[in-house]
């Protein structure tokens, strides 16, 4: 193919659920391309009450290719004997998959997933769980490229469909590490409105943290080379405002769950086509990865540890954080940091940690140059919630 013929080459197959978009060199129209972008879609996002159910007819329907396929399901011991019917009703769809309880989301265990799918011709990988089975699962299939059907149990976080597998690595040290998104989702929206109302909590938190995250990545472009990809961008506010501005306030009900579904989905998607995790994460998630790397004795969720972030950064950002305040406060998501056992001291420690757990990313923390009494007079504010 010619120089000017490269210019813009779109190839969509939608059995192997791959969108690529190859931008590169001059177009016979004269545009400049200087973008090189390259990015997966699911071939399906299933949102369905008890599609866990029919989940054989909804792959029948979008993938029929893998019906018949040689498949696993990966899970936890708890939701094995939690959803013991369901998952077992999966399992015969497949042929009577094996089963495979997962114990610790660790590199070490998703390479052996991989390392098994690989000798043993397994074709599919079905991953049914939190975040943590997710992450493993989708890492798995991503060694192995098995097709990787994502079963989710719970709606914590966006890692849903991003191109990030979070996995321990050495003890308790977790990673970030790049991999291949779902080739499909299916969401049973019973499944969730059933899950802990902490983990949805953690989804809600996770989404409304694009806020800050947004306003972030625009600093980062105009102090660097880097540019913001105009449709991850809308993605990723998007998913923000369909939860921040949705009517139905009760977390438990259909129409909530299905706008959160999506709403985590298309932060993955964000994240997928912008190449990096910038149209989600920002200074509020520097906070969190602080907590996480050095912090581990808090107790705290990811989702809820980047709401708990995102005030101080919409109010280092000069943002009037009300409305985040409000929103946290109507869907009872705790933003003192009180209840999470942190104290003034830590508080402050967390923020000054944050500048370092992630070097190179540009974000308000390096403009910001907040004193301990700022930081106290937002603490106070946070545990007062108002
Ligand atoms: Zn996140």
């Amino acid at each position: 193919m010619g120089q000017s013929d490269t210019a813009v080459t779109s190839i969509i197959s939608s059995s192997a659920g791959c969108i690529i978009k190859d931008k590169g060199g001059v177009s016979e129209r004269g545009d400049i391309m200087n973008q090189h972008t390259r990015f997966n879609l699911p071939i399906c996002l299933a949102v369905e009450e008890d599609a866990f159910f029919h989940s054989d007819e909804i792959i029948k329907r979008y993938i029929p290719d893998i019906i018949g396929q040689k498949a696993v399901i990966v899970s936890e011991e708890f939701l094995i004997g939690i959803y013991k019917e369901k998952i077992n009703d999966i399992s015969s769809d497949f042929g009577g998959a094996e089963i495979i309880a997962m114990k610790n989301a660790s590199f070490d265990e998703a390479v052996a997933i991989a390392k098994k799918v690989c000798i043993e011709d397994i074709k599919v990988i079905i991953g049914i769980g939190g975040g943590r089975v997710l992450d493993t699962a989708k890492y798995a299939a991503h060694i192995s490229k098995a097709v990787y059907i994502c079963m989710p149990t719970s709606l914590s976080n966006d890692s849903l469909a991003s191109p990030f597998s979070v996995l321990e690595t050495s003890g308790k040290t977790r990673k970030t590490i790049s991999c291949k998104i779902p080739t499909a989702i299916i969401v049973d929206t019973n499944m969730i409105i059933n899950a802990p109302e902490g983990q949805t909590l953690s989804g809600i938190g996770d989404t409304i943290a694009k806020h800050t995250a947004l306003f972030d990545w625009k600093l980062s472009a105009a102090r660097s080379s880097e540019r913001i990809d105009d449709f991850a961008y809308a993605l990723s506010r998007m998913s923000y405002d369909s939860v921040y501005h949705c009517d139905e306030k009760n977390m438990k009900s259909r129409v909530f769950i299905r706008i959160l579904s999506r709403a985590l989905v298309m932060g993955g998607l964000a994240m997928e086509i912008a190449g990096s995790s910038r149209p989600c994460s920002g200074s509020e998630h520097l906070f969190a990865h602080a907590i996480e790397e050095f912090y581990t004795d808090i107790k705290i969720s990811h989702g809820i540890a980047v709401a708990l972030g995102s005030i101080p950064a919409c109010i280092f950002q000069g943002q009037d954080p009300a409305g985040l305040i409000n929103f946290f406060n109507t869907h009872g998501l705790d933003i003192s940091p009180v209840s999470y056992g942190i104290t003034k001291d830590m508080f402050a420690d967390i923020w000054d940690k944050a500048r370092t757990v992630r070097p190179g990313r540009i974000t308000i923390l390096d403009d910001t140059a907040a004193d301990r009494t700022m930081l106290d007079e937002i603490y106070d504010r946070m545990v007062e919630k108002k």
